[in-house]
């Protein structure tokens, strides 16, 4: 028999009041909405097995994947008609793991529409495309006679450009107001995180926010209220010294000024600490900047430890991972800052 199998010298830095912070705060400014949860893409690389019982316990009832092979993760943490799958029924074997399952469907074509009703139907959610040309059904298609024979729990439509200031957004609300006119449903729902932003107009009866939950800051005037929710974390693998003139990582293309200790740190690509972060990305330690030196390797970066003596091997770092300031850095957007973080962070 093995010994325990030793925890990796990487961790996702994960903080629990960040998050049911930002989710009252999303759930404040939606008004008399209710803020919902996407949580696909296993919230967005955070770990939705310790993102949903956060924001279960703070009241969120309403959680969003993309993928059926999504919800077996969720279910024993949010009870199944909490659940929606936004790629919807695509075939039978779809349909009848949602039935079986009793988790709702977002239903995104007239076709969708008669393949669930065909095989008994229940409750689900309706996507309709008001501008996004994505998924859901065409607003040439909101009458159709199928539609009223659904037991629509939320009527969804999604903002195109809700981060910035567009015509587009009111043309949207105005079209999934019509919608909702016409399509008999339990509640409306179109603003995602920076929809929230615009107003009471887009609140409907729930709102959707994804990556403001996450620390991501869709909208200028949210910077205040939202709060930062992961940090990847890496332990100092060793330590040396190097020379004046002496050149650090790949292509060398650091060149130490002067003698410096350098630190060699368990995070790399390969975890989705990207090669943008060469020679501009940083770390810190009890208060302290660390640098990174160099480029990124698969599996290790090269931190400057020279202004802190008393780290050494086995100390862990943090990486600064602010997302608005990672995403100006990098030309990533926050979204991919987080979901390209890799499988070997603990969740
Ligand atoms: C991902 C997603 C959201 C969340 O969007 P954010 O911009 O992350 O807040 C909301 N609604 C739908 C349909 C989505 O696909």
């Amino acid at each position: 028999m093995l010994p325990d199998i030793p925890a990796p010298a990487l961790r996702l830095g994960f903080d629990p009041d960040a998050l049911r912070a930002n989710w009252q705060a999303l759930d404040r400014l939606s008004g008399r909405a209710r803020a919902g949860a996407a949580v696909k893409a296993d919230a967005y690389g955070v770990g939705a097995r310790q993102v949903v019982p956060v924001l279960h316990a703070a009241g969120c009832h309403d959680f969003f994947v993309a993928h059926w092979c999504e919800v077996p993760d969720l279910l024993d943490l949010a009870a199944p008609g909490s659940i929606s799958v936004l790629h919807g029924p695509l075939n039978d074997a779809d349909v009848a793991f949602a039935r079986a399952s009793g988790v709702k469907p977002v239903i995104n074509s007239l076709e969708q529409a008669r393949r669930w009703l065909a095989a008994g139907g229940g409750r689900c959610d309706l996507m309709v495309d008001t501008g996004m040309n994505r998924l859901g059904l065409a607003m040439d298609q909101i009458g159709d006679a199928v539609l009223a024979a659904l037991d629509v729990d939320v009527l969804i439509s999604h903002l195109v450009s809700a981060d910035e200031e567009s015509d587009l957004n009111a043309v949207q609300c105005g079209r999934w107001r019509q919608a909702c006119a016409v399509i008999p449903h339990a509640r409306a729902s179109l603003a995602n995180s920076a929809g929230i932003a615009l107003g009471s107009d887009y609140h409907g009866d729930l709102t959707r926010p994804g990556i403001a939950l996450y620390g991501g800051i869709p909208r200028p005037e949210m910077a205040d209220m939202i709060r930062q929710v992961v940090r990847p974390q890496a332990a100092i693998l060793q330590v040396r010294t190097v020379a004046a003139g002496d050149t650090i990582g790949y292509n060398a293309t650091f060149t130490a000024p002067a003698p410096m200790r350098v630190g060699t740190v368990a995070l790399g690509y390969a975890d989705g600490y990207l090669h943008f972060w060469s020679n501009i990305g940083g770390f810190h330690a009890d208060g302290l900047d660390l640098p990174v030196l160099g480029r990124i390797s698969m599996d290790m970066t090269g931190i400057d430890l020279t202004n802190a003596p008393h780290l050494d091997e086995g100390d862990w770092v943090t990486a600064e991972y602010a997302l608005p300031e990672a995403a100006l850095a990098t030309g990533l957007s926050q979204y991919e800052l987080l979901t390209v973080l890799g499988r070997r962070f603990g969740r």
